[in-house]
């Protein structure tokens, strides 16, 4: 039976948690791990109505893009969405500014609902910085240690992962008179064959590592080392910069808009004759105007975006269009859906049915 800590993981993986931002509260936020899942519900939010929709039917986890808790609480009401949930046994995963900016991401899903081409990162948040991990090990160890490496996030580089790489030696050292040593004997000095084994990780996940690394060491004392890999670096992109198939002046950009992400209704400027390339960050992205220009961007697609910062984009001669908190975030769900049912067959994935757009247009 899959349970939470399965489905944890795999959205670990597809965006890392600890990739959040500062101020975010992501993972697991209600529930327990160790939890059977059978049915999981997906949406935008956890409102009241989606924990009542999710208890009607059978949902054993929901999985959400906003956290339902952010601030710290000082009481849980029992009309309040953290004891829905708990009361009706119902998990709740929250993967946030994470999934904005993980690879199969929002961000990215809303690329692709504009059908951009070439796709680059618009600013990057952070860079990801890397330790190598040397460990000496009789060789019969080689390969448990570095499974439960790679359990805990060691050997990942780009598409590969459980990456390693082992050399044989001697291994030389005197031991102490009250030591118990797995090879060897007290007062005596010892050479043996050992192992080197060698694993990159992130230095966030370092910690982790090694003790997952001694969980299944023999040695007394095992022998370890940790370096500062300077070679690996891996950017964590914030938005993304793509090119249209054909060029199109404002109006006809904000119908495009408004026509692929299927929204009621856009805000738009009137900037440009001709849009080629166009930023996008979904969700409240205004901040990243000077980033579209400094990209070269025409255009900037958003979900959210304050009157100075529509007018710092006109000095940039950079066509904003406003689709909507929802319509820019919601892109990524059907995705979420379809990559879980491909890797849990045995578990049902759903949206949620009753969470939608709660901005209404006009005209
Ligand atoms: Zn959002």
């Amino acid at each position: 039976m899959t349970k939470v800590k399965d489905i944890y993981k795999y959205l670990d993986k597809l965006a890392p948690f600890n990739s959040a931002m500062d101020f975010d509260n992501c993972g697991l936020l209600v529930g327990d791990m160790e939890q059977d899942v059978r049915n999981v519900m997906i949406s935008l939010d956890i409102t009241k109505e989606v924990v009542k929709e999710a208890s009607n039917n059978d949902i054993q986890l929901i999985i959400s893009h906003h956290p339902i808790i952010f601030k710290p609480l000082k009481y849980i009401n029992s009309n309040s969405v953290p004891y829905m949930l708990a009361n009706s046994e119902i998990s709740a995963i929250c993967a946030h500014t994470n999934l904005d900016m993980a690879d199969e991401g929002v961000n990215t899903c809303l690329a692709d609902a504009l059908e951009l081409n070439n796709i680059h990162p618009l600013s990057i948040y952070k860079k990801e910085y890397y330790n190598k991990i040397v460990v000496f090990a009789p060789k019969e160890y080689e390969s448990i240690i570095i499974e439960k490496m790679s359990e805990n996030g060691a050997g990942e580089l780009g598409d590969y992962s459980k990456c390693s790489f082992s050399s044989f030696g001697l291994g030389k050292y005197l031991c102490g008179k009250d030591s118990n040593p797995f090879i060897g004997k007290p007062n005596k000095y010892e050479i043996t064959d050992e192992i080197k084994i060698e694993m990159i990780c992130k230095k966030c996940d370092t910690k982790n590592v090694i003790s997952a690394m001694k969980s299944v060491h023999p040695y007394e004392e095992p022998a370890f080392d940790v370096f500062e890999d300077k070679a690996i670096r891996y950017n964590i992109p914030l938005g993304l910069v793509g090119r249209l198939d054909k060029a199109m002046n404002s109006k006809e950009f904000a119908y495009y808009v408004k026509d692929k992400l299927k929204c009621e209704g856009v805000r738009y400027t009137e900037q440009n004759e001709k849009i080629n390339k166009v930023a996008v960050c979904s969700g409240a992205g205004g901040d990243l105007v000077k980033d579209a220009f400094k990209c070269g961007a025409e255009a900037f697609v958003t979900g959210e975006i304050k009157h100075n910062q529509i007018l710092e984009a006109n000095d940039f001669n950079i066509t904003v269009v406003d689709a909507g908190h929802f319509k820019t975030e919601d892109v990524v769900i059907e995705r979420l859906v379809k990559m879980l049912s491909k890797k849990f067959s045995n578990v049902k994935f759903s949206k949620s049915l009753c969470f939608n757009d709660k901005i209404k247009y006009i005209s």
